[in-house]
């Protein structure tokens, strides 16, 4: 009797690649023996997978393990030059567009400004011609593009590829798969931006291997990416994490909010609630715009002012992060995004903030850091999504190239 069909051999072969090429994400460099062991499938199934995944280019061998009692075996990692990644990062006053390995190294990157108040089809057509100069670089190295990804400040539709509503922007319904992959013929994926970032931290940075752990990113707005029991946690619409938006104020002191509510968290700890902070501080009322960079310098200058309005966000911040360290529990919480460029000043406070709010059993459990990736999280995070999509699904990548 067949208790099995084809399919589903087809589908236990397909889970086994994936089992093979994440252990050798994280943990490489391994033998195939080691694999056996590790995954508890045998030698053979193990070589097997192994020559499917060096068909594709997406591991390669790294040398001969000559340590160890054992046979010398041959080694195996990722494949950096496995294939690239077109990262864009849609910020609300900039766009960032770069090209990472397999591994999550830059290869190349723009960063241009925005205006918030320009209109989507120009900002749009911004975005491309960025995207068309990577695909350019790509052609001319000869590089195999594996997809073109999007962390966006806003929720999101995966199913659909939408940006469903952007608060900052004021952006609503984009259908950013459909409008990309038309115009650049590239698989085209979209994430948010704390989403993205946490899944950047996952794979490439502070959490590789924390079951639970929230990434925050900080810049004009304030998201959440909830990473809980091994795996983003995205809510039954997908729109889990929007911290920014819970209010954290009661009356009479509420600030109005772009998303239309009132007293929300982020407009006490964001970019604009420094810059707020500063001018009301500051005695002579400079005119003209002032930057983040520009407080930040003020701060390593010594100026009180610059930095009690860092402190004032950081101890907001903290406050908020305490109701999520009570819900969540989380191992750690990396603070990353614009903001983090204040960081020498912003995480004293808001560690301060979170232990001061958060019950005491519960915050001696919670690390706080800065990213390693700082104001970068996000842009590598739109790469890092596709290179998880290949990790889960590696039989989809072509075997020639
Ligand atoms: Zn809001």
């Amino acid at each position: 009797m067949q208790y099995f069909s084809t399919a589903d051999h087809a589908f236990v072969r397909e889970m086994n690649l994936s089992t093979v090429l994440r252990m050798i994400h994280t943990e490489a460099p391994l033998s195939r023996a080691q694999l056996a062991v590790k995954t508890g499938l045998n030698k053979s199934t193990v070589s097997s997978l192994v020559e499917e995944l060096l068909d594709r280019k997406l591991i390669h061998e790294t040398g001969i393990n000559s340590t160890g009692t054992g046979r010398p075996a041959m080694l195996l990692e990722i494949n950096p030059q496995a294939g690239v990644i077109i990262g864009v990062e849609l910020g609300v006053d900039f766009i960032a567009v770069a090209l990472s390995d397999f591994i999550g190294k830059f290869l190349w990157r723009k960063n241009v400004p925005a205006d918030p108040a320009a209109s989507q089809e120009n900002t749009l057509s911004q975005v491309l011609e960025l995207i068309q100069d990577a695909v350019l670089f790509c052609n001319d190295k000869g590089y195999r593009i594996f997809g073109l990804s999007f962390a966006v400040p806003g929720t999101v539709d995966l199913n659909d590829g939408l940006l469903i509503f952007a608060p900052n922007l004021n952006w609503h319904n984009i259908p950013v798969r459909r409008i990309f992959s038309e115009r650049t013929g590239l698989k085209v994926f979209i994430e948010n931006d704390a989403n993205a970032a946490a899944m950047a931290e996952h794979l490439f940075g502070a959490a590789q291997n924390l079951k639970d752990f929230i990434f925050v990113f900080a810049g004009v707005g304030l998201g959440g990416g909830l990473f809980l029991n091994g795996q983003l946690y995205r809510g039954k619409g997908g729109y889990a994490g929007e911290i920014g938006h819970t209010s954290i104020m009661a009356e009479p002191f509420q600030l109005p909010c772009h998303c239309g509510n009132l007293g929300c968290w982020e407009r006490y700890s964001n970019q604009e609630s420094i810059l707020r902070r500063m001018r009301s501080h500051s005695e002579d009322t400079q005119d003209g715009p002032l930057s983040l960079l520009a407080v930040k310098q003020a701060a390593d200058n010594g100026d009180r002012n610059a930095i009690v309005s860092i402190e004032e966000a950081g101890t907001a911040m903290g406050i908020g992060l305490a109701g999520l360290v009570n819900i969540f529990n989380p191992e750690k919480i990396i603070i990353g995004g614009p903001l983090s460029i204040t960081g020498e000043y912003l995480l004293p406070s808001i560690q301060h903030g979170m232990e001061k709010y958060a019950m005491a059993e519960i915050a001696v459990q919670t690390e706080i850091t800065l990213s390693e990736f700082g104001p970068d999280a996000s842009l590598l995070g739109a790469a890092a999504i596709v290179v998880d999509e290949i990790l889960a699904s590696p039989a989809h990548i072509e075997r020639r190239w």
